[in-house]
């Protein structure tokens, strides 16, 4: 059943959802969560794969073809795989992606492609093992990159894209060693700037280690070439002079691209989020377990995507941090 494009009011179409599907995880990131974690969700507050399934095809069957599962880390939620083939059999579902920092990957890349993910982006921030530790507080590099490995075996989950959130005073050591791994195994490499949603609300705008920077230090060593950009990437992407490998600079913060975002969130606890850094969440939940109809759950959707934010406000005057970190947003 095909329904009217959803479009907000701004005349975006809205094309891509990330749905988090747990907001717990097994690493602790500096930049994402509190040492002690978070208090979880209880296990009845979160969305079931029914509830998600069938907010998925809701939204599939107003345009939204690509579904990104994320977190928390979606691979700690229990029998995950089998959502995942649950959300890949949604009729209108045309690209399913797991963002995931890779730690259970061994274990589970293997039933994630069989069940239809074609693309995967993993979280890695360091190549050196201590850094890793420091950053994620995990000692989990070498478990981490072999999941990078065993996935790399599986022709369907091409290319393989791994992010780094590029924070300054950390990530300046890792930018050139990063290229050279881009250069020498098929994955892109890409940079994020730190954004925002932190746990500790101690995000201050000279942390964040801008694209430019990178590019001119990657630039310095060995050159790049910019590639054509795709609509409604979030990546720059530039390839190596010499054919060998890409990087790719993703700039909410120094170039924010939300002229052209086309996409929503959904939380683990269904609350529906118009941009990363909104202040406002629509609670599809609640309406499903009173029975909605779908008619109904449509006008709820649209209401709330109507009235998606023309832009963020990072780094202007009076900005205000979500009370959510990334973790429990969604990333
Ligand atoms: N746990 C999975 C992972 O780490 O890939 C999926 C969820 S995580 C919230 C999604 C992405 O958001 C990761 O690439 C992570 O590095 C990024 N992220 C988290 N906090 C961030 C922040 N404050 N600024 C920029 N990126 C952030
Ligand atoms: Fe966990 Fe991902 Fe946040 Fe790190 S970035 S704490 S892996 S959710």
């Amino acid at each position: 059943m095909e329904l009217e494009p959803l479009r907000d009011g701004h005349g975006r179409l809205i094309g891509d959802v990330r749905v988090s599907v747990t907001d717990r995880c097994n690493f602790r990131c500096q930049y994402c969560m509190p040492a002690e974690g978070l208090p979880w969700l209880e296990r009845a507050e979160i969305l079931t794969f029914e509830e998600i399934a069938r907010l998925v095809g809701l939204l599939a069957a107003m345009g939204v073809h690509d579904v990104r599962l994320t977190g928390g880390e979606p691979l700690v939620r229990r029998e995950f795989p089998r959502l995942a083939a649950m959300i890949a059999a949604v009729p209108g579902v045309e690209d399913l992606s797991v963002t995931t920092n890779g730690f259970l990957l061994e274990r589970d890349a293997e039933a994630l492609v069989r069940a239809g993910v074609t693309r995967f982006n993993v979280s890695v921030d360091s190549l050196q093992q201590d850094r890793f530790f420091q950053l994620t507080r995990r000692d989990a590099l070498p478990q981490v990159l072999r999941g990078l490995q065993h996935l790399a075996t599986f022709p369907e989950a091409h290319p393989i894209k791994i992010n780094a959130v590029a924070i300054r005073e950390f990530t300046e050591e890792e930018v050139i060693p990063f290229a050279e791994f881009a250069r020498r195994t098929p994955y892109e490499v890409r940079f994020i700037e730190f954004m925002p949603l932190d746990a500790d609300h101690a995000w201050t705008p000279d942390q964040v280690l801008t694209g430019a920077e990178i590019r001119t230090a990657i630039d310095a060593v060995y050159p790049l070439e910019p590639e054509p950009r795709e609509p409604h990437s979030t990546a720059r992407v530039y390839r190596f002079a010499d054919g060998l490998g890409k990087i790719g600079l993703i700039n909410p913060v120094s170039e924010p691209f939300c002229a052209d975002c086309n996409r929503i969130r959904l939380t683990a606890d269904g609350r529906l989020r118009t941009c990363l850094f909104s202040l406002n969440e629509t609670d599809l939940r609640t309406p499903m377990r009173e029975g909605v109809a779908d008619l109904e759950l449509e006008e709820i959707i649209r209401t709330a995507v109507w009235r998606k934010e023309l832009k963020h406000h990072v780094g202007e005057p009076g900005f205000i941090q979500p009370p959510r970190t990334m973790s429990a947003i969604g990333g």
